[in-house]
């Protein structure tokens, strides 16, 4: 009973979604939520905020170096972002799906990207792209005690 229930838990990943700047001005927050919040997953943490060059830099290393990078920085620091955390079994792969893939217009109708943007440049989410990079986002992002631990009353019902 007890390796079944800690190899149970190893498996909760989390992941780090942010509503970017045009989603936020195009008043999309609520319906970007909504999405989420309908699947079933732990929203664990939710903030509006700022992002500085220096976060946007770390978050987007990866990508420095591509063209598109100052471009991406400017997009991303242009206006206030909503950061979400969100926590479960499967929950990276299963937000990725949610959100279409990058380019909107290849994004499937039903994505969030795929429903509510055109290009790219302005695709209006970000999604970790791994359990790793769901991590270390989240801790990017959020303070300590601004990911809060809670029991959803609803569980039972999302997960048997
Ligand atoms: P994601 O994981 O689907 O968000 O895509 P990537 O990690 O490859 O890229 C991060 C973000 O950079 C994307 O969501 C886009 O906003 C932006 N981006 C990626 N490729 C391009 C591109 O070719 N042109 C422009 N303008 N932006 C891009
Ligand atoms: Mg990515």
């Amino acid at each position: 009973f007890l390796p079944h229930l800690v190899a149970s838990l190893e498996r909760v990943d989390q992941t780090y979604i942010m509503v970017k700047p045009d989603g936020v001005q195009r008043g999309l927050v609520g319906e970007i939520i909504s999405r989420f919040e309908k699947k079933g997953f732990k929203l664990t943490g939710l903030k509006l905020f700022q992002c500085t060059k220096d976060l946007a830099e770390e978050h987007y290393k990866d990508l420095k170096g591509k063209s598109f990078f100052p471009g991406l920085i400017e997009y991303i620091t242009s206006g206030p972002v909503v950061c979400m955390a969100w926590e479960g079994v499967g929950v990276v792969a299963s937000a990725r799906k949610l959100i279409g893939v990058t380019n909107p217009l290849e994004a499937e109708p039903g994505t969030i990207r795929g429903d509510l943007s055109i290009q790219k440049g302005r695709n209006v989410i970000h999604g970790s792209d791994s359990p790793e990079s769901g991590k270390r986002e989240v801790a990017l992002w959020f303070k300590e005690g601004e990911v809060v631990e809670w029991e959803p009353a609803l569980a039972p019902w999302l997960i048997e």
